[in-house]
């Protein structure tokens, strides 16, 4: 791996430029936690300004010989690093747990998932296919190809430091781009594992590339004239900067943003299978997930009985270090985020919610980790800022209402629209549903319904800043740009001058 021992007593992790480790020389780190046992485990160099333009310059180069390269011989490398990924998805998901603080068993999902996308891009010669038209006019044929866009970027956040790169490169490369990737500073090893994988696989220096960094390093490529796209997954706020500075700078922009996802819960649900579905969705991950269900909204009676499901559950979760087997829920990111989701709990009985269990008194809370105890928030009101933020931690609100159309109402207020999922035995009610709710993704008996790699992910509103969801057919139609041809081969006979307007008929 890209890791070197340095004096300060901690490894230091760098960057990929040209297939190889690159150290940063910025004076600049960040610190890389180990979330369950709160020591600093690594720090990772920042990229200047300098370094961003190197690897760039890096990435054109690369991009010389990437665009001409077979799409078979893509193909080929691309199924060469799904078989490595595959061989080597224990070493990724302990890299993921050991700084992100995930359980092994999750990680090892997350690496399942973002697999199913480097085998969607396996098959981009059928993926890259245009369209053609014979006999336009007389003797004219007209078709359309897809090509690469050059140097495109992605930046990627803490919670997905696998799946979510992985979303992006797959289909990036085998398009025939070259791919930087910044990737979250506060779990920045997986990448560079994955970096070691492709170059094994078969891709040439350069063609990927790793910037380890912070604001700093967006910028630049943000406004760098050689990237030509750039794709980022994170929270709303830096979600909407990067899509409105990137697309002022002329670049193709998908920004996915944060989410405040609603559980719809009718009086007719199987209680149990709801109240399973909510509790995992609410607390694996510790609630780190974009998909997570932050919200489960009650229609009608189902409500108490419906708490008391969830209660019962949330009582036997096991929580620690994620790389112990057995437990089911790891710690948070870092410390200040784990008081910062702790501050909520808090402040929620003052805004008029009942806290039917609070996660700050868990005895997991007083580890040396960054841990908090899974909590329940009752009587949830639109307006309180539990509800209105995104707290992306072990935190579920139960919001209350009479009926479905207070209910839909209230989720197609909410500004987020990532995922939704209604809990029902009626066909005709989920169905009305799926038409009804502003949402880009919605699970109908599925709490977390995570399109699979041969469909798109996105959300809407301000879940997603861009046209273009990701990954999938979307992600292709991403990485290329048409080009449409217009062809006819001579015949000297029937040429002739005619200033008109070209006609077909
Ligand atoms: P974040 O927005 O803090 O960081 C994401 C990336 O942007 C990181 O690489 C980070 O270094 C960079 N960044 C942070 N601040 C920046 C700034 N001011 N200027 C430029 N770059 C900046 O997000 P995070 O905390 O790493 O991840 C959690 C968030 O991501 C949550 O809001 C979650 O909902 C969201 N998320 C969304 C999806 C989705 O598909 N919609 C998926 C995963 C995570």
């Amino acid at each position: 791996m890209a890791i070197a021992d340095v004096s300060v007593g901690i490894k230091t992790l760098d960057h990929w430029i040209d297939g190889k480790p690159v150290s940063s020389k910025s004076g600049r780190f960040g610190t890389v936690w180990n979330p369950a046992s709160g020591e600093a485990q690594a720090r990772v160099g920042f990229a200047s300004v300098a370094e961003v333009d190197a690897a760039v310059a890096s990435a054109r180069k690369a991009f010389v010989e990437w665009r001409p390269s077979a799409l078979s011989r893509r193909a080929e490398i691309i199924f060469k690093f799904r078989e490595l990924a595959d061989a080597n998805r224990k070493r990724i998901a302990e890299l993921i747990t050991l700084e992100h603080g995930k359980t092994l068993a999750d990680a090892l999902g997350e690496v399942a998932r973002g697999i199913e996308n480097i085998e969607f891009a396996c098959g981009i010669p059928n993926l890259l296919k245009g369209g053609f038209s014979e006999q336009s006019s007389r003797g004219i044929d007209v078709y359309q190809i897809r090509q690469p866009l050059g140097v495109v970027a992605g930046i990627t956040p803490f919670n997905f430091p696998a799946m979510v790169p992985m979303w992006m490169f797959a289909n990036a490369i085998a398009c025939g781009n070259t791919f930087i990737l910044k990737p979250s500073e506060k779990d920045p090893s997986v990448s560079l594992f994955l970096a070691e994988l492709l170059k094994t696989a078969g891709v040439p220096d350069g063609v990927f590339t790793v910037l380890q960094g912070d604001k700093v390093a967006v910028d630049r490529l943000l406004e760098h004239p050689d990237v030509k796209a750039i794709s980022f997954v994170g929270s709303t706020p830096v979600a909407k900067a990067i899509y409105e500075t990137g697309t002022r700078n002329g670049k193709r922009v998908q920004a996915l943003g944060g989410a405040k996802n609603h559980m719809l819960v009718l009086p007719d649900a199987d209680i149990a299978m709801a109240a399973d579905a909510a509790v995992s969705a609410a607390y694996g991950s510790a609630g780190e997930r974009c998909m997570a269900i932050s919200v489960v909204v009650a229609v009608g009676k189902v409500a108490d009985p419906l708490v008391e499901a969830i209660r019962e559950r949330m009582a036997k979760i096991k929580v620690g270090p994620g790389m112990e087997q057995g437990n089911e829920m790891g710690p948070l990111i870092t410390r200040e985020h784990r008081d910062k989701v702790a501050s909520y709990v808090a402040n929620a009985a003052s805004e008029g919610a009942t806290v039917s269990v609070d996660g700050r008194q868990s005895p997991v809370a007083e580890q040396e980790g960054f841990f908090l105890g899974t909590s329940l928030l009752d009587n949830v009101v639109p307006g309180m800022r539990c509800y209105e933020d995104e707290i992306f931690g072990p935190v579920l609100s139960v919001v209350r209402t009479d009926n479905y159309k207070e209910a839909l109402r209230i989720i197609n207020e909410n500004p987020y629209g990532n995922g939704t999922a209604i809990f029902t035995r009626d066909g005709g009610a989920a169905r009305q549903f799926q038409f009804d709710v502003e949402v880009g993704m919605v699970g109908i008996n599925v709490p977390i319904p995570v399109p699979v790699s041969y469909y798109s992910f996105g959300g809407w509103k301000a879940s997603l800043f861009g046209d273009l969801h990701m990954y999938g057919p979307e992600g292709v139609q991403f990485y290329t740009r048409t080009k449409v041809v217009t062809s006819r081969w001579p015949d000297p006979g029937s040429s002739k001058v005619d200033l008109g307007f070209p006609q077909v008929r």
